[in-house]
């Protein structure tokens, strides 16, 4: 059958194959001209004052050396991994293309790694997405899918609301004949704390359109993502 899949795993391992020395140089002279560019956003005295506190109560002293700079550098981490509250994922589907050649098959985007951190603990949330849709005269640039899941995930979350936005986000704005997203992650605050169990992945999904009423479309996008 026909299908549009790209596959991040995939395409991690030809990455891996490329010239590392000049893969290198280049991320570096990124980063320096990012550094260079990019100010630091400043992190207000009471969310600092809020994180020293924080280190006391877990038993540090924050008037030690090495940890002098942490409740600003905690601020600005805190700042990244919430990115998402001050963006619209829904933007990234707002260009959309009719002109699809006729092509009236199930799109594909598997096994897209991102972060997230739980709303119960605020501890890290790492995992993988496959988000699929049967188009309805119009697609999008395939990359927009993972931008949708990262402008939700940069958030605090639970693992099946986040699943549940990002289907319905392309569901709304695409209008599509169909929406399944399957996400399997690893919860720190149940492999660092808690029940202390790693490497146990918890597996949500969401089907919509023709991938909720039709079986036979639901077991062909579960197989394409690999989970029949
Ligand atoms: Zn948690």
């Amino acid at each position: 059958m026909n299908l549009i899949t790209l596959d991040f795993a995939a395409d991690q391992g030809t990455h891996d194959g490329c010239d590392h020395a000049a893969h290198d140089r280049v991320a570096h002279d990124n980063a320096v001209r990012h550094h260079a560019s990019a100010a630091k956003p400043p992190v207000p005295e009471q969310v600092q004052e809020a994180i020293r506190t924080l280190l006391r109560f877990a038993g540090e002293d924050p008037s030690r050396e090495g940890l002098i700079d942490t409740p600003a550098r905690v601020g600005r981490a805190w700042l990244e991994y919430c990115q998402g509250y001050r963006e619209d994922p829904s933007v990234h589907l707002t260009r959309t293309f009719e002109e699809v050649g006729g092509y009236d098959e199930i799109v594909l985007l598997r096994d897209i790694p991102f972060q997230s951190h739980c709303e119960h603990h605020m501890a890290p949330i790492t995992g993988k997405a496959s988000i699929a849709y049967l188009p309805h005269n119009r697609v999008v640039g395939i990359s927009k899918l993972a931008r949708v899941l990262h402008g939700y995930a940069r958030r605090l979350q639970v693992q099946e609301r986040l699943t549940a936005q990002v289907a319905q986000c392309i569901w709304d704005h695409l209008q599509p004949q169909g929406v399944a997203v399957v996400i399997e992650a690893q919860h720190g605050c149940m492999t660092a704390r808690g029940v202390c169990t790693p490497g146990v992945g918890m597996v949500t999904s969401r089907m919509l359109g023709c991938f909720l009423n039709d079986a036979s479309s639901r077991r062909e996008v579960m197989s394409l993502m690999g989970r029949s």
